[in-house]
């Protein structure tokens, strides 16, 4: 093996140990893999199953989705932290200056390699399986190539096939400003036709047999935004209101939204901007439908980035308003708005290790010690010392020796 692999190793050791105890003593503070949104208790009619690949890979499959769980500003500061503390690390520790510069490249550079990882890579993700077969695994809001920010080849299949890897049974399509009703025919689950409509701050995710507006009626302000519910009654479909955007500018008309219509709100949205939304806010959108009798819903808002959703909704076909719904989603999304963004590089990383299943754990333990066996046995100070990381008496009579030979000449 040649040096340089064999002293990376050496020098992991600290590391790994390190690593091997938080994944031990994090499972004191265990989480749930799935919390109901509105109750916050973990549901026990629902499995979340994971692939063999998944476990198998668990310390990659863990880290990606942990990634993909940061809400804009934890992501900023997780990166932030990361790349400047590696490029920090590979600077002041010891060898050539060329060397040092290398690792503190190579550090900042695998972080980046994560996140791009992350939103690109495909990858086995977790799979939501009810007992109960007559509920409907169902996303109410994600996107394909024909919304502006959509991922650019993002077809409605490769939107199905997405929804079916994860357990959804069905899945609405609400590209930004552009009705969905495609035949769905032989795709891997049916897709339902809908739209997000942008009007005056908020946008409006539109379900059903949708058609045309001129969204400029519904985007002069306010009470003109709030008639497209109305409006979209007439259509025969349903309006429910997303996330941030009630949230960051239409925070104190909701009661007007209810008074317009609406026919529910998202509590959770995967979409980076909306992970932020406070359990307290989200608190007090369940209060209002549960006296309106409303829909609350889970959005994956997905647009073709990242592989994993972070929330599943279970859909009751004899239910109505607010008990048609619940809403399943994963703890660590919905901590984001309970931690200060700066915490984000080491918040992170626990809320991850907090979550793993045992079969997860077991994994990153087999992973870390298939690592440190790999690695050569270290060499006994006995038989030859290195002189700037051994510390034994011996050795440090030789070092003295070695420098008072060295004066002498
Ligand atoms: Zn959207």
């Amino acid at each position: 093996m040649p040096k340089i692999v064999r002293m990376n190793l050496l020098r992991r050791y600290p590391i790994a140990f390190i690593l091997m105890a938080l994944v031990i003593v994090s499972a004191l503070a265990p989480l749930p893999p799935l919390v109901d949104a509105v109750t916050g208790a973990p549901p026990y009619d629902v499995d979340l199953t994971r692939p063999a690949l998944y476990t198998l890979l668990a310390p990659v499959s863990d880290l990606l989705d942990a990634l993909t769980f940061l809400s804009v500003g934890r992501a900023w500061w997780f990166l932030l932290v990361w790349v400047v503390g590696l490029a920090v690390w590979g600077l002041v520790r010891s060898g050539s200056r060329p060397r040092r510069l290398l690792r503190a490249t190579l550090g900042p550079l695998a972080v980046v390699a994560l996140g791009v990882a992350a939103v690109l890579l495909p990858r086995p993700v977790v799979q939501l399986a009810p007992a109960d077969s007559t509920l409907t695994v169902i996303d109410y809001h994600a996107h394909t190539a024909a919304s502006h920010d959509g991922r650019p080849g993002w077809t409605a299949r490769d939107l199905a096939r997405w929804h079916a890897a994860q357990g959804f049974g069905a899945s609405y399509v609400t590209d930004h400003n552009a009705i969905f009703d495609d035949d769905t025919t032989g795709y891997p689950i049916p897709l339902l036709p809908g739209v997000e409509w942008s009007v005056y701050g908020q946008h409006v995710v539109a379900l059903g047999p949708v058609t045309m507006i001129d969204r400029a009626a519904y985007n002069r302000d306010t009470p003109g935004m709030l008639g497209l519910f109305a409006a979209l009654h007439r259509q025969g479909a349903i309006g429910l209101a997303s996330l941030p955007e009630y949230w960051r500018n239409h925070w104190d008309d909701l009661d007007r939204f209810v008074t317009a219509g609406v026919d529910g709100f998202e509590i959770v949205n995967c979409a980076p901007k909306a992970l932020a939304f406070p359990a307290a806010a989200r608190t007090r959108v369940l209060e209002l439908a549960r006296a309106h009798d409303l829909l609350v819903v889970g959005a994956s808002d997905n647009h073709g980035w990242g592989r994993a959703t972070c929330v599943w909704n279970l859909s009751s076909p004899s239910a109505h308003g607010y008990r048609a719904n619940r809403v399943l989603a994963r703890p660590i999304a919905l901590a984001q708005a309970d931690w200060q963004p700066w915490t984000a590089a080491y918040t992170q990383p626990w809320l991850m290790l907090r979550g793993l299943s045992w079969s997860e754990r077991s994994s990153w333990l087999t992973w870390i010690l298939v690592i440190l066996s790999s690695g050569p046995s270290p060499i006994p100070c006995s038989t030859r010392c290195c002189p700037t990381s051994c510390r034994s008496a011996g050795c440090g009579r030789r070092r003295n020796a070695a420098v008072v030979a060295m004066r002498a000449r």
